[in-house]
């Protein structure tokens, strides 16, 4: 009986991905935002964003925390945060009160347009016990072990901190100076730009030599709202993701699914929306790299 019983507890499924893949989920939700699950080859989970917060809506309580309890996720290695907006830190006051968090990483920003709620978080982080890193250009973050994450962007001095304000608004200062991730597992790269516009992309393009910018997965930044086709070129991935609503009410702008699909798609890149395709995974053995969707549009 007791042999049976350690069979079948070893038999048990791990429901992580200790098995030596990297798993990442962009996770669709209600609320405009971004919410990625990096689950490492190593068995650990990290947070890149969090996604959206406001009267009704938590995306921690309400669509991260279900997700990670369906996979058996209790802890959290570490959240990143790419830049003080609230549509990618909303959920992380709800995290950080009802799991364990070791790391929280973000960019140090300081400047024009931080508000306090984020300057709370920040501090908030450290009070629950989460070891605070302040990650620029030229820093890697410790994912464990088969991950090389590197921090392309933004400079340590940020950009555009000292361009006229009438020249740059608040909003778009915080989304140029997104953390820029450069994730590798084996022969795959993965790219999470943040929000950065056009010059924090043209900023990594110039300073990242051109086999370092080759990919196999990207998240197109800015939900897609502000690809710079030179990034989509030199990047080429097999698989674009965009984070985004189906449309957005009250607002002229569409749903960007389709800009991203007109940049991406005639490089030979799938692109899926979390808009139409739901919750999106891909799976790295180091090799090859394979994409599930919730829904298939
Ligand atoms: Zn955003």
């Amino acid at each position: 009986m007791k042999h049976l019983l350690l069979i079948l507890l070893t038999c048990v499924p791990v429901l992580h991905a200790a098995d030596g893949k990297l798993v990442v989920t962009w996770l669709n939700m209600p609320e405009h935002g971004l919410a990625v699950v990096v689950q490492t080859p190593s068995g650990g989970t990290w947070m890149i964003d969090t996604g959206h917060v406001s009267d009704k809506y938590d995306a921690g309580r309400d669509t991260i925390a279900p997700f990670l309890k369906a996979r058996g996720i209790t802890a959290l290695d570490g959240i990143a945060i790419s830049h003080p907006h609230g549509d990618h830190y909303g959920g992380a006051q709800w995290l950080l009160d009802h799991l364990p968090v070791k790391t929280f990483v973000d960019t140090g920003y300081a400047a024009r347009g931080l508000s306090l709620p984020y300057t709370r978080l920040r501090q908030h982080a450290q009070e629950r016990g989460a070891k605070y890193i302040a990650a620029t250009e030229g820093d890697t973050l410790d994912f464990g072990p088969g991950l090389i994450v590197e921090v392309l962007s933004p400079p340590k001095a940020m950009h555009n901190t000292a361009t006229d304000p009438a020249k740059i608004t608040e909003h778009g200062l915080l989304n140029t100076n997104s953390l820029f991730l450069r994730l590798q597992h084996g022969g795959n790269v993965f790219f999470f730009p943040g929000d950065a516009y056009g010059s924090g992309q043209r900023y990594v393009l110039e300073k990242t030599p051109s086999e370092k910018l080759k990919a196999a997965v990207v998240t197109a930044p800015h939900h897609g709202f502000n690809t710079h086709i030179e990034f989509a070129q030199a990047t080429r991935p097999k698989f674009a993701i965009a984070s985004c609503l189906p449309f957005y009410q009250g607002s002229e702008v569409p749903s960007p699914g389709d800009k991203v699909k007109g940049q991406f798609e005639p490089l030979g890149t799938r692109v899926l929306v979390t808009a139409w395709n739901g919750d999106i995974e891909v799976t790295s053995d180091g090799k090859d790299v394979t994409a599930k969707a919730e829904k298939q549009p």
